[in-house]
């Protein structure tokens, strides 16, 4: 069935849903002095370096990881907690063949598609730290022993990068699996390893999914989070930058925009900054990873850095805010909920291609879609073709399609969303031009 929507305004584009008193308790539910004591405890290890040691029981990496797994299966008996293990040979930065585990916490939902909220476990230090990494511009030395073989044992406490997002995933794997919310997608509270060397963690996990055909759905990206005071003095406590990259309508730009629209209802004291590049300039981390095997993936950053203290000895527990990186996780809480509550989006592409037209008169917006399981409303939104955001929505009943007459189709990008019972609101589906094939013109000698 398709509807004709006449005469529609600023009232119908007003109407949201509720929150869902669920999800505020969720994000009422991270704890600021859970998140410290995770952040002191990752530091006791005094390093997590990929080519620490694995026999001491106190320092280093084979300690760290098992303390994480110790740590998230004690948190619910809903949570499939293991070790993500691969091998890995000497290349680049790995000076010798080691074994890597990625700590992954998986809660079961109803729906095998998938949620991940990650970072990255392991540290580094590079002599001289970021800054002199960021002076130089150019290649710089690990700290390490000169001995390949000897485990890499110097201090790399790594509080922030990343012990950050390692606590925050920590902190909402046991939030997410102590909830006793039966969530549609599959959430995965994923700690990568081997980041520093190269995303490896990530990118074998992502390639392991890859070939095993799971759907991804979201990946958040928690990189350096729980620091608000810049090396250059500025102080931001009020925003978490989130990076995606392009095109404008590619499916981690939907992603970002989700997560700024949700986050700005149930964290509205948090501004989620959404910046239209792969990362921070010439810098990387593990969402990319993911992206380049088509998964929708974004990264969270910290307001501001402070250069000084990355990658660096100094990269210690006072140098984070508890309360700046407390909000950071609520605004995860909030999207990864939302995301894993929601129906999934509706379809608008077939194999004949996006499901928009003219019709009827030549010069209207006539929008279809394959409905989603589980919607009883969907969201229309659009925006002129020159510009980041949506500028317009309409919510509509359990209807297939949607005509917005005199809207031309050339002028606007439209995109819609699939809303269930209770409001909760899918990723937008945005109608996209297929790319065109390159011609080969055939020519005479
Ligand atoms: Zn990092």
């Amino acid at each position: 069935m398709t509807v004709c929507i006449c005469g529609f305004g600023p009232a119908a584009a007003a109407q949201q849903p509720d929150l869902d008193p669920r999800i505020e308790t969720l994000v009422a539910a991270v704890s600021g002095v859970r998140l410290a004591a995770i952040l002191q405890k990752l530091e006791s290890f005094g390093t997590r370096n990929t080519l620490s040691s694995t026999d001491s029981p106190t320092r280093g990496i084979g300690a760290a990881r098992q303390w994480i797994l110790d740590e998230m299966k004690g948190y619910s008996a809903k949570l499939e907690v293991s070790f993500d293990t691969y091998k890995v040979a000497r290349q680049g930065r790995i000076t010798r063949d080691v074994e890597v585990r990625n700590v992954m916490a998986v809660l079961p939902g109803r729906s095998a598609r998938r949620v991940y909220v990650s970072g990255h476990y392991d540290t580094i230090a590079i002599e001289g730290g970021q800054s002199s990494s960021n002076a130089g511009g150019g290649p710089t030395r690990v700290a390490q022993p000169a001995d390949p073989e000897v485990p890499n044992d110097l201090p790399a406490p790594g509080v922030n990068d990343d012990g950050s997002g390692t606590a925050l995933t920590m902190e909402l794997a046991r939030i997410f699996g102590q909830s006793g919310i039966d969530f549609d997608a599959t959430l995965v509270f994923m700690c990568h390893v081997a980041e520093e060397q190269g995303l490896f963690g990530a990118h074998l996990h992502a390639q392991k999914a890859a070939a095993d055909r799971v759907r991804i759905d979201a990946v958040f990206n928690n990189d350096i989070v729980g620091n608000d005071q810049g090396g250059n003095g500025i102080v931001d406590g009020a925003t978490i930058r989130v990076y995606s990259e392009g095109p404008e309508d590619s499916p981690s730009r939907e992603l970002a925009r989700y997560v700024q629209r949700w986050a700005a209802r149930y964290v509205p004291s948090h501004r989620v900054r959404l910046l239209g590049r792969p990362d921070r300039f010439n810098r990387g981390g593990d969402h990319t990873a993911y992206n380049q095997l088509g998964f929708p993936a974004v990264g969270f950053r910290e307001s501001r850095e402070n250069f000084a203290r990355q990658h660096d000895p100094r990269d210690t527990f006072d140098g984070l805010s508890i309360p700046y990186l407390t909000q950071n996780a609520r605004v995860n809480v909030a999207a990864a909920a939302s995301i894993a509550l929601a129906p999934q989006p509706p379809i608008v592409t077939t194999p004949a291609g996006p499901t928009i037209s003219r019709g009827p008169s030549g010069y209207d917006a006539n929008l279809k879609w394959t409905p989603s399981a589980g919607a009883v409303a969907y969201r229309v939104f659009w925006r002129e073709a020159w510009g980041p955001d949506w500028q317009h929505e309409l919510l509509v009943g359990n209807v297939a399609g949607i005509v917005l007459p005199g809207l031309q189709i050339d002028d606007y990008v439209f995109g819609v969303a699939a809303v269930d019972a209770e409001g909760h609101e899918s990723v937008v589906a945005p109608y996209l031009s297929p790319p065109r094939a390159p011609v080969a013109v055939k020519t005479l000698p």
